[in-house]
């Protein structure tokens, strides 16, 4: 039910809007507070080396925060049907030969081995051929269909080195990857079953805008033209049927077929391209890939591509400054802190951090001899989302002094308890 109403006001920004403030909007260039890298450094998330460009040191809260987010989408895809895999790191030339990566994609791919040899392989900069290779192996029957896979997928692609920018561009990422592979008649429900999901997934993030995007055919392009009139038809019948507002940018689509994507408005007024769908009409039958109909024939799956965050590491540094590190309790890294007032707290303040850990609430402890205001304010400084304070009369109640976003308020330990476990469960949408 909440998802038939987040269909119905969807709150699409207008094309020509984003386009006249995308270009009144800040450059990303200087490094000011709100860059996801100085927010980071400050809350001790991870760190970048010079011997290891586009690459990402996760530190201890900085990993925590990922696991989070793939919490998060692991949860929605597996409520919409995915089934996750996982497809290896290295394959040979011909598979990136068939997907037309080996063409279309060469230069940007980390390649081993002699070049032009037999054996040479390259590191994946997708998982499409992966998923293929699953999906050929299941031989699967038309009620298998649609067949959702979906993988967490880490990929690498030669970036240059000056386009790198924090988790922005990285030479190293995960995707949030799914191929969706069913009959042709079922490509449409499909596309729509994912569009319902799109909206409700942003806001839980925080994002209430969503900008709509559909790319048409570019003049270097695999397939037929009546199968891209087909495809294009078909996501903007679906764009038209849920009364969605879009652009359309003609040329845009890739090589192997027409796609959606969707654009996401922060608070400092930019537009971050993320989600997409894509239609394939080209890896399919380079892998010869088919499934059994109903009559016993061999048929041709059509495929989608779709994710949501499309990257893990470029989302969370959006989100990092979007909310300018602090972020929902559900994300945070660090969800609540215990301060005991003084040393006499110190065991009722391990007893209760023991309780939290208990039930999986990331938290931690400051007992340092450092004033209470002090440690108040480096709790906020590392983005700590909830305080938990106790003094000698928190302790004498069986009481604690629960400090948040919208202040502070006395609770019983067994309230607290109850109150932030509920608070800090993932967004169901
Ligand atoms: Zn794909």
């Amino acid at each position: 039910m909440p998802r038939k109403s987040a269909m119905e006001s969807p709150n699409l920004i207008s094309p020509e809007k984003i386009a006249a403030e995308s270009a009144s909007a800040q450059p990303a260039g200087a490094l000011d507070a709100c860059d996801h890298r100085a927010l980071a450094k400050r809350m001790g998330l991870f760190h970048q080396q010079p011997d290891a460009p586009g690459m990402v040191f996760w530190h201890p809260a900085g990993w925590q925060l990922y696991r989070a987010l793939e919490a998060f989408v692991r949860q929605v895809m597996e409520r919409d049907g995915y089934a996750e895999v996982r497809s290896p790191q290295l394959m040979r030339r011909g598979v990136w030969e068939a997907s037309g990566h080996w063409a279309h994609f060469r230069e940007n791919m980390f390649c081993f081995g002699e070049a032009d040899a037999a054996d040479e392989c390259a590191l994946k900069p997708v998982s499409c051929p992966g998923h293929l290779g699953v999906f050929k192996a299941m031989a699967p029957s038309y009620r298998d269909l649609p067949l959702r896979l979906s993988e967490f997928g880490l990929v690498h692609r030669d970036e240059a080195g000056g386009a790198l920018q924090g988790l922005l561009r990285l030479r190293q990422f995960t995707q949030d990857d799914g191929h969706i592979l069913c009959a042709p008649e079922q490509a449409e429900a499909e596309v729509e079953r994912f569009l319902s999901g799109v909206l409700p997934f942003y806001r839980a993030c925080g994002f209430e805008q969503l900008a709509v995007a559909l790319s048409t055919r570019p003049d270097d392009r695999a397939g037929s033209d009546s199968e891209w009139d087909e495809g294009e038809a078909l996501l903007a019948r679906v764009l038209d049927r849920l009364g969605w507002e879009y652009v359309v940018q003609a040329g845009a689509g890739a090589f192997y077929g027409p796609k959606l994507e969707f654009g996401m408005r922060d608070r400092q007024g930019r537009e971050w391209q993320c989600g997409t769908i894509q239609f394939d009409l080209f890896m399919p039958s380079r892998f010869n890939v088919s499934y059994v109909a109903s009559d016993g024939s061999r048929q041709r799956p059509v495929m989608l591509h779709r994710a949501l965050c499309g990257s893990l590491e470029r989302f969370l540094g959006i989100l990092l400054e979007h909310h300018s590190g602090r972020l929902p309790l559900w994300l945070a890294p660090r969800q609540i802190r215990v301060l005991p007032i003084s040393e006499a707290q110190r065991e009722a303040a391990e007893s209760l951090l023991e309780d939290l850990r208990a039930v999986g609430i990331r938290a931690d402890m400051d007992a340092s001899s450092e004033s209470l205001g002090r440690r108040i304010a480096q709790a906020h400084e590392a983005g700590v989302a909830e305080l938990a304070v106790l003094g000698a009369r928190e302790v004498s109640s069986g009481s604690v002094a629960l400090r948040g976003a919208d202040g502070q308020r006395m609770l019983s330990r067994c309230e607290f308890l109850e109150e932030i476990g509920a608070r800090v469960a993932l967004p169901v949408l």
